[in-house]
């Protein structure tokens, strides 16, 4: 038996956390030891983030409270140095439809290239989650629409705080 502790990266910009993130983690955090949760600070393909990464980060700590073998970590560098770095072997992604598949295997590509070493592991996206996304959650927030079902109420009341058009 190996004593060593098995980690795995969860990254993502989480600008907010849904339910379907929280879905992933936990499902990841049910088959790791030790799930860490990367908070990226400024992401590069979706330009500015609506919630700075301090609350983006204290969404999911305390979406997450009651899983003991999760942390939160904010990150400004490549996925796969914080992987290192923390100790992971995997890196952790949700797919929800073809359109996530095509830009995870580019993603898998590129990153397989910098570090051969970590491997990326793909969970598929829970079928009541599969239609969830950040952004969709922030129009519908703008337009007033419920979202109480798809976010922490934390989250939820924040968006509105933030978004909602009077
Ligand atoms: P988004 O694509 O919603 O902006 P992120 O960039 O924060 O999300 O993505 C972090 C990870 O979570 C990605 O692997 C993404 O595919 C996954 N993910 C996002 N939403 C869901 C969902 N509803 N179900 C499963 N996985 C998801």
């Amino acid at each position: 038996m190996s004593a060593r502790r098995s980690v795995a990266l969860c990254p993502g910009s989480y600008d907010p956390v849904t339910n379907g993130h929280l879905d992933i983690i936990g499902r990841a955090a049910a088959l790791w030891d030790e799930v860490v949760v990367g908070v990226v600070n400024h992401p590069v393909r979706k330009g500015a983030t609506l919630f700075d990464v301090k609350e983006r980060i204290a969404f999911i700590e305390e979406a997450t409270a009651e899983l003991p073998n999760v942390r939160v970590e904010g990150f400004s560098t490549l996925v796969v140095e914080l992987a290192r770095a923390v100790g992971a072997r995997a890196i952790v992604k949700g797919l929800r439809a073809i359109s996530d598949f095509e830009y995870e295997l580019e993603m898998n590509q590129l990153n397989r290239q910098q570090a051969p070493d970590i491997e990326s592991v793909y969970l598929m996206a829970s079928p009541r989650y599969s239609f969830l996304s950040s952004s969709g959650v922030k129009e519908l927030a703008i337009f007033g629409g419920v979202i109480d079902s798809l976010v922490p109420a934390t989250v939820a009341r924040r968006l509105r705080e933030e978004l909602a058009r009077s």
